[in-house]
């Protein structure tokens, strides 16, 4: 490779992810990839012709990763703008209420969408799963300028759904990223077709696992808010048979559903066995500390889920269930519920944990020779000191955060 093609990008600090940070380091960069990561002298001896661009008051980092969001919901925002007065399945009913009333496709609903996915790039994120009932965020997938996996999602419970549902299964084009809701709302069999055909096409296969508590009422005893919810929707029909013990990831386990490309968003009311059902199969765990605040279902078993080897990615979710769609303000929040959560781990989360639940371990996620040279220059405050004040300011600041992207 000719030197002079080698862009050099130092800061007074540089967050590697996958290994410690580094004082005074830099970035060097050639063709889109980086070629290495070190301390700047070692850099510039490396590569003595190589451009150099220095970024003062600034860490330089790796983009971020929004392993859940659902663009197709952004106009729905006035759901989460006021604090919720109701339960979760009291939600979803608004929810459903004022997309039947506002529309769920159109000008104003891809208006809405691309300007939340406008504002993820902005903010740093380089890739986001998309998750959506209509044909929008296949759309929105080609004007995207990092990486955003559109899936349609399959819902379905009852049983008198099944066949048509496996049916329209069968006619996707393979093209279309297809995923299952929930548990609780959709038929075990399709679950498991729908993961078959993922498997058989090489992609992840993200779903809504034990989000609520009312989830795992549906799951073991068969009944609870959410069944009233789903029978009151004319979908609870006998056919899901109640386990009598256990909860989600334990039933999607038994499915034969779970493995190291199965998605478990939320993942709240997990239990330590599930814990170690998910860590044993590799599955991967996308956390939404901003949702499940909004509607109060509870905190993720974090410290758990790293004492398992489970580095979560985070997600954002909708506008729907999140009155502000930040990965530093998912990492803000993250931080205050579970203030003993390491912090670099917290970063890792938004960044490594998010490129490894959707694939992209190879490319993005850490700052390493190899993957992609999408590096985020992270202004910090002046009298920033030490790794701890630089962890401190990437987890706490939340949405104050506004990183630009190193150009070579
Ligand atoms: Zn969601």
């Amino acid at each position: 490779m000719s030197a002079e093609l080698i862009c050099i990008h130092s800061a007074p600090w540089v967050v590697p992810v996958s290994r410690p940070m580094i004082a005074d380091g830099g970035v060097a960069v050639a063709q889109g990839r980086i070629v290495a990561v070190d301390v700047l002298p070692r850099l510039q001896q490396q590569f003595p012709l190589a451009k150099h661009i220095h970024h003062s008051a600034a860490a330089l980092t790796p983009a971020l990763i929004n392993a859940h969001i659902h663009l197709e919901l952004s106009h729905l925002a006035a759901l989460a703008a006021v604090p919720l007065q109701t339960s979760f399945t009291g939600w979803i009913s608004q929810l459903l209420q004022l997309r039947d009333s506002l529309g769920a496709t159109g000008d104003q609903v891809q208006r809405a969408a691309e300007r939340v996915a406008a504002q993820q790039y902005a903010s740093g994120v380089s890739a986001l799963a998309d998750i959506g009932n209509t044909p929008m965020g296949r759309n929105l997938a080609g004007a995207f300028p990092g990486r955003l996996f559109p899936f349609k999602e399959y819902l379905g419970l009852a049983a008198f759904t099944l066949d048509k549902n496996l049916n329209r299964l069968e006619q996707e084009p393979e093209s279309v990223l297809c995923s299952g809701h929930a548990p609780y709302s959709t038929h075990g069999r399709l679950l498991q077709q729908l993961k078959a055909r993922a498997a058989s096409l090489g992609h992840m296969f993200p779903i809504h696992t034990a989000e609520s508590a009312a989830e795992g009422e549906l799951i073991r005893e068969g009944r609870g808010a959410m069944v009233d919810f789903v029978r009151t929707r004319g979908f609870w029909d006998g056919a899901f048979v109640p386990r009598g013990s256990g909860g989600s990831i334990n039933y999607l386990y038994d499915l034969g559903v779970l493995d190291a490309a199965t998605l478990c968003v939320h993942a709240v009311h997990v239990s330590p066995e599930e814990i170690r059902i998910a860590a044993g199969e590799g599955a991967k765990v996308c956390l939404c500390p901003g949702s499940n605040r909004f509607l109060r279902v509870g905190a993720a078993p974090v410290r758990q889920y790293l004492e398992h080897r489970i580095l979560p990615a985070l997600g954002t979710d909708s506008l729907a269930s999140n009155p502000q769609l930040s990965l530093w303000r998912e990492m803000q929040l993250l931080t205050e519920d579970q203030p003993d959560i390491d912090p670099a781990a917290i970063f890792a989360m938004a960044t490594w944990g998010g490129a490894e639940a959707l694939g992209l371990g190879d490319c993005l996620g850490a700052l390493e020779p190899g993957k992609d040279a999408d590096v985020l220059i992270v202004p910090l405050p002046a009298a920033t000191r030490t790794v701890a004040q630089v962890y401190g300011h990437l987890i706490s600041a939340g949405a104050a955060i506004h990183p630009t992207r190193a150009e070579h």
